[in-house]
C-alpha cells in the first residue's frame, strides 16, 4: 500500500505522446521539469495547463498545444513569488520583469523549486532541485487533504490503521485475556437463558400437572442466570474501563512526547488548539471505544454466530424466515458506511478549528481586551463554531435517519417468526416453548445485528481518531541528531556560511547570510521589524536548519551537533519571559534540575532578583501564576536572567530583553545583562538602538541580506541604514520629549 510518506512533492510530472510531441524536442534536449499551472495570466482557472522547463528553454503547454516558449539564456533570472491566493512565475532582464505563467496557491512550494532548479540550470550546475516537501493535495483524487496524510475521500489506508488498532491492543495482552475470558462467558450465559425459558413453557406450564418445586427451581435457576450476567457484565466494564483508561494515558503520553520532539515548523504548521484536541480528544474517543465498544464486540460477535448456527439447527426453514431481512441490513449499512467515515474526518477538522481558535482566544486574552475585540473573537469564535455544528448536526441526521430504517427491518424479522411460528404451534408441528425460545433468539440475532450495523460508525470514529494520532507519531522531526552526532567543546564560534533560509520553501527570509562570529563576542542584530533578525536566532538556536548554506558552530555543522548537548549551552532571554506555573525557585532551576539551593540564590543575586524575591512573603517558594502572570514584566525578566545565569551558556540570545520595561528596572535588568553577557558569544536583538552601543558589532539586516556590518561608531560614520535608523529614532524621541515638555 503506497503510504503518503512515499510521495514527495512532484516536480516532474508525466507529459503524454502528445504533450511530448508538442514539445518537439531537439537533439540533446531533455525534460527537466514537468509542473501543471491551473490560472492563466488575468487569474482565470484554466485546465491541462503545464509549465516545462528543459535544459534549453522553458515551454508553456495547454491542453497539449504549444502556447508559449522562452530562451532561459535571454534572461538574468526566473524567480517565483507568492500573490493573493496565487502565485507566478516571472523572469527578470535588465531590471525589467517577465510574467511567464500565474497558478493558485497549492503550486506555490511546486514552482519555488522550479524557479530554484532554473537557477542551478543558469549557473551551469548539473544539480537537480529536489523537494523535501510532500504533496498536499491528494496524490489519487487531487483534493487538498485535510490536516491528515490521507485523503478522507480516497481512504486509502483504513485497513493499515485497522491493523495499527490490533498491534495496539497486542500490547495489552495480560489485560485483554480475562477480559476476552468474561466475553465469552458472557455469550455462554446468554446462549442457555432461552432454554429455561422454553423449559418453562413446555415441561412445567404446558405439561398439564403442577409441577410447583419443578417451576421454583427453574425460577431459582434463570435468576441465578441472571446475576451470573449481571456480575459477568461488571467484571467486563471493569476491565475494559481499566484498559480504555490505560491506552488513553498511554497514547496521551506518547503523542505529547512525540510533539516535543518535534520540529517548530510542524508545531506552527498544525496550530496548537489542533494539537491539544489530538491530544485530549482522539485519545479520548479510543479510551471510548474500549469502554463501550470493544466490551461487547466479542460477546455480541460470539452470540450473533451461535444464535444463527442454534437456529438453523431448532428449525432451519423458520431460522431462514427470520434471516430474511439480514442481507437488506448488510447491504444498506455497507453502502452508507463510506459516507459515515468521510463525514466523521470532516467533523474532526471542524472540531481542530474550534480548539485552535479557542485555544488563540484564552492565551491572548489581554489583546483581544485591550483592544476591544472581545466581539470580533466571540464572531468569529462563534462561526468555527457554527461550523461545526452544523457539520455535526448534518451527520447526527445522517445517523438518526439511518438507524430508525435499520430497527424496521430487523423489527420486520421478529414479526415474521411470531406469525409463522403461530402457525406452527395451531398446526402442532411445534409447541408454545419452542416458538418462545425462536422468538427470543431472533429478537436476540436481531438486537445484535443491530450492535454489528452500529459498529462501523463506532470503528470509523477509532480509524478516524487512530490516523489523526498517527499523522503525529509517523512524523519525523526536521530538526534531529544525526549518525554523526557529536560533542564538541563548544566555545561560542559560529559563522554562518552563504545561509538561506525560509519558513516556506518558497519565501526565503534570509539569504546569502556571512557572518564570522569570535568567540565571546557580542553582536547586535539591527533592521526594520519583519528583516529576519530573530530568524537569524532561530536559526542559531537550531530551532530550524539552513536551507542552502552552512551554520559552523567552533568548526562543526551544526546539524551534527548533538541537539541536547548543544541547547545546553545556549542560554535565552527574551521579551516576554515564558515562565512555567509553580515556584519562582523552580523557574530558576528549569535550565539546571540539579542545581543546589546556593547555586540558585547566587543566580538571583547576580541577576538583580534576590532582593525582590525575598521581599515576598513566600521568598523563592512564591507561585509565579500561570505563564508567571503574578510578576511584573521586570521581575520576570530578572528571573529568566537568573535561569540563564545558573545554565552559565557559552552562547546567549538576547531577543528585545530590555523593551518595554520601566527605567527602574531598565537599570537593574541592564547591570544584571552585563555581569551575565561577560565571556559570551552574545546575540542581542533590540528595537531601542540605544541598548545595543555594547555591541562589539552591530549587523544590519536589509531585504533578507546583511546590508551593513560594523561597530556603532563605523556605522554612524559611513551614513547607510543604521545612521537612518538612529537619526529616525533620535528624533522620534526628541518629539515625543517635546510634547511632554
Ligand atoms: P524580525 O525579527 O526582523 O522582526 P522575523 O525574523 O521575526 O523578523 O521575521 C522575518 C519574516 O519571517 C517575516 O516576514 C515574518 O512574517 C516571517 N516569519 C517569522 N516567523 C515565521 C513562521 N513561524 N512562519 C512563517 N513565517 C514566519
Amino acid at each position: 500500500m503506497t503510504s503518503r510518506e512515499d510521495i514527495p512533492m512532484i516536480l516532474k510530472f508525466e507529459l503524454n505522446q502528445q504533450e511530448l510531441a508538442a514539445l518537439s524536442l531537439t537533439e540533446g534536449e531533455e525534460v527537466l521539469y514537468a509542473v501543471p499551472y491551473d490560472c492563466d495570466l488575468s487569474g482565470k482557472y484554466v485546465k491541462n495547463g503545464f509549465t516545462v522547463v528543459t535544459n534549453k528553454r522553458l515551454v508553456l503547454l495547454q491542453n497539449a498545444v504549444k502556447e508559449k516558449e522562452y530562451d532561459l539564456s535571454a534572461y538574468d533570472a526566473v524567480k517565483a513569488e507568492p500573490r493573493i491566493n496565487c502565485g507566478v512565475l516571472y523572469a527578470v532582464k535588465d531590471g525589467q520583469d517577465y510574467l511567464i505563467v500565474r497558478y493558485s496557491a497549492k503550486h506555490l512550494a511546486r514552482y519555488a523549486y522550479v524557479a530554484r532548479g532554473i537557477a542551478l540550470l543558469k549557473s551551469g550546475s548539473t544539480e537537480r532541485a529536489e523537494s523535501e516537501e510532500y504533496e498536499k493535495t491528494c496524490f489519487v483524487c487531487g483534493r487538498a487533504l485535510p490536516g491528515t496524510k490521507d485523503c478522507p475521500h480516497c481512504n486509502r489506508k483504513s485497513r493499515g490503521v485497522f491493523f495499527q488498532i490490533v498491534q495496539l491492543l497486542g500490547s495489552y495482552k495480560k489485560q485483554l485475556i480475562p477480559i476476552i475470558a468474561l466475553m465469552v462467558t458472557r455469550a455462554i450465559i446468554g446462549l442457555f437463558s432461552p432454554e429455561l425459558q422454553k423449559y418453562l413453557v413446555d415441561e412445567i406450564l404446558y405439561s398439564g400437572e403442577k409441577k410447583y418445586l419443578a417451576a421454583m427451581l427453574v425460577l431459582v435457576a434463570m435468576f441465578l442466570v441472571g446475576i451470573g450476567i449481571a456480575l459477568v457484565d461488571i467484571g467486563k466494564s471493569y476491565g475494559c474501563a481499566k484498559l480504555g483508561s490505560t491506552i488513553g494515558k498511554d497514547l496521551r503520553s506518547k503523542l505529547y512526547n512525540k510533539i516535543q520532539m518535534l520540529s517548530l515548523s510542524y508545531i506552527h504548521e498544525k496550530r496548537p488548539g489542533a494539537l491539544m484536541n489530538r491530544i485530549m480528544h482522539d485519545t479520548g474517543r479510543i479510551r471510548m471505544f474500549m469502554e463501550h465498544v470493544f466490551c461487547n464486540m466479542f460477546t455480541v460477535v460470539i452470540m450473533f454466530v451461535a444464535v444463527v448456527i442454534y437456529m438453523l439447527v431448532l428449525n432451519w426453514k423458520l431460522a431462514l424466515i427470520s434471516f430474511i431481512f439480514v442481507p437488506i441490513a448488510a447491504v444498506v449499512s455497507m453502502l452508507w458506511r463510506k459516507n459515515i467515515h468521510r463525514r466523521f474526518r470532516l467533523q474532526g477538522k471542524k472540531s481542530d478549528d474550534v480548539h485552535s481558535a479557542l485555544q488563540d482566544v484564552i492565551s491572548g486574552m489581554n489583546v483581544v481586551k485591550g483592544y476591544g475585540k472581545e466581539q470580533d473573537e466571540s464572531d468569529k469564535f462563534n462561526g468555527f463554531s457554527d461550523v461545526f455544528a452544523n457539520v455535526q448536526t448534518k451527520n447526527e441526521v445522517f445517523w438518526a435517519m439511518f438507524f430508525p430504517l435499520l430497527n424496521f427491518l430487523m423489527g420486520a424479522g421478529v414479526y415474521l417468526v411470531i406469525f409463522y411460528g403461530g402457525r406452527s404451534v395451531l398446526g402442532e408441528t411445534m409447541t408454545a416453548g419452542e416458538v418462545m425460545q425462536f422468538v427470543s433468539y431472533t429478537s436476540m440475532l436481531y438486537m445484535y445485528l443491530g450492535w454489528i450495523n452500529n459498529l462501523p460508525r463506532q470503528l470509523m470514529d477509532l480509524v478516524t481518531s487512530m490516523e489523526r494520532i498517527n499523522d503525529i507519531m509517523t512524523q519525523e522531526p526536521k530538526i534531529r541528531n544525526t549518525e554523526k552526532a557529536c560533542k564538541p567543546e563548544i566555545t561560542g564560534a559560529i559563522e554562518f556560511k552563504n545561509a538561506t533560509f525560509g519558513y516556506h520553501s518558497y519565501e526565503p527570509v534570509v539569504e546569502g547570510v556571512n557572518l564570522k562570529v569570535k568567540p565571546g563576542e557580542m553582536i547586535g542584530f539591527v533592521g526594520a521589524s519583519g528583516a529576519g533578525k530573530s530568524t537569524l536566532i532561530n536559526l542559531i538556536m537550531h530551532l530550524y536548519d539552513v536551507d542552502d548554506g552552512e551554520l559552523i558552530v567552533d568548526g562543526e555543522n551544526i546539524k551534527d551537533i548533538d541537539i541536547d548537548y548543544y541547547h545546553s549551552k545556549i542560554g535565552v532571554v527574551l521579551q516576554e519571559t515564558f515562565l512555567f506555573s509553580g515556584t519562582i525557585f523552580n523557574n530558576i532551576r528549569y535550565a539546571k534540575p540539579d542545581a543546589t539551593e546556593e547555586e540558585v540564590i547566587m543566580a538571583a543575586k547576580m541577576a538583580n532578583a534576590h532582593d525582590f524575591i525575598t521581599r515576598m512573603p513566600d521568598g523563592y517558594n512564591t507561585y509565579v501564576g500561570e505563564k508567571g502572570s503574578r510578576l511584573s514584566g521586570g521581575e520576570r525578566q530578572r528571573i529568566a536572567i537568573a535561569r540563564a545565569i545558573l545554565n552559565n551558556p557559552k552562547i546567549l540570545i538576547l531577543d528585545e530583553a530590555t523593551a518595554s520595561l520601566d527605567t527602574e528596572s531598565e537599570y537593574l535588568i541592564q547591570t544584571a545583562l552585563e555581569r551575565l553577557t561577560s565571556g559570551k558569544t552574545t546575540f542581542a536583538i533590540a528595537h531601542r538602538l540605544s541598548t545595543l552601543k555594547n555591541a562589539d558589532r552591530l549587523v544590519v539586516i536589509d531585504k533578507h541580506r546583511i546590508a551593513e556590518m560594523g561597530s556603532h561608531d563605523e556605522l554612524m560614520a559611513s551614513k547607510g541604514i543604521y545612521y537612518g535608523l538612529v537619526t529616525a529614532q533620535l528624533e522620534m524621541q526628541a518629539k515625543k520629549e517635546e510634547a511632554t515638555a
